[in-house]
């Protein structure tokens, strides 16, 4: 039985990865982690979600809540995120990231981290975006630069960071597939006299609006066609279930970086 902390419990990532935990074979809940001075502290987790008791109490304290697990699922902030990596790695446990919006300075601190325990970071844990970043790559590597490509996204009025991490892969797929670095061709933010589109730029927007789970488009915009890929998430549950085995695959892997890709089987 693989002990899992889920930190960010009370957020809407962390309530559904509460349910997959305590329902999925083979792990079992070990703490709630929340932010410090939550409401939720204290309680039992499944009544503070409205639900019947699952016989955890959740904790603000994560050295405790690491110290009997052997993966940490953490959808939370970057801030938050960067601190658990820590932690994790001192009690040598599975860190799983979901968590977006990283400054490339918080990513050198998980790459730190990573050096004592296995981390799996990804923007996206669900197994059809993990599979279209392939189909990504290739379609790129396909079509040339008379290809304009554009990644389009949409999601929820409470998403806080933009281009999306799901948003993010699609682009670095993209421009691996053209064997160019995407901070090199990114083009961000379009706003006034922009000028012509530049030949080669890999394009991003985003749509905030209502409760959008997550969509990505990928266009290839061509002379008088265009090829687009696109993925929907119906349901949350694709990335609680993608975290749940990663936590799970990581028990067998050395320290080190890893992304849905590795778990996936798909590199
Ligand atoms: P959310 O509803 O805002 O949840 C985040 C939770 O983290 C909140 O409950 C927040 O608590 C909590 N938190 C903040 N600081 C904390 C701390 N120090 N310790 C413990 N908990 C802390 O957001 P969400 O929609 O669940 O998304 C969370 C993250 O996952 C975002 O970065 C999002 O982009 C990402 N995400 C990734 C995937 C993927 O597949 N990789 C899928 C969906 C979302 P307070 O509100 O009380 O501050």
């Amino acid at each position: 039985m693989v002990n899992i902390v889920v930190a960010g419990g009370a957020g809407r990532m962390g309530r559904m990865l509460i349910r997959e935990v305590a329902a999925a074979e083979g792990v079992a809940l070990s703490a709630v982690l929340v932010r410090p001075g939550h409401d939720w502290v204290g309680r039992d987790a499944g009544a503070a979600m409205g639900g019947a008791d699952l016989g955890v109490t959740v904790t603000d304290d994560a050295v405790e809540a690491f110290a009997t697990a052997q993966a940490v699922i953490d959808f939370t902030t970057p801030e938050a995120t960067v601190d658990y990596a820590g932690l994790a790695a001192q009690a040598r446990a599975v860190h799983v990231i979901g968590t977006t919006g990283f400054a490339p300075e918080d990513l050198q601190k998980l790459s730190a981290a990573a050096r004592h325990a296995p981390i799996v970071r990804a923007g996206n844990m669900s197994l059809g975006v993990n599979l279209l970043t392939q189909l990504v790559r290739q379609v790129a590597a396909a079509l040339d630069e008379d290809y304009d490509i554009e990644v389009v996204e949409a999601h929820h009025n409470r998403k806080v960071d933009a281009p999306s991490g799901t948003a993010l892969m699609l682009g670095e797929a993209a421009a691996a597939g053209r064997g160019v670095a995407l901070h090199d061709v990114s083009d961000r933010g379009r706003d006034g006299m922009t000028g012509a589109r530049r030949r080669g730029a890999i394009g991003f927007s985003a749509i905030r609006g209502g409760d959008i789970i997550g969509e990505h488009d990928v266009v290839f915009a061509g002379p008088g066609e265009r090829v687009i890929l696109r993925h929907k998430a119906d349901d949350r549950g694709i990335f609680a279930r993608g975290a749940v085995k990663a936590a799970l695959w990581g028990q067998t892997q050395p320290p080190g970086e890893y992304d849905m890709i590795d778990v996936l089987g798909l590199r």
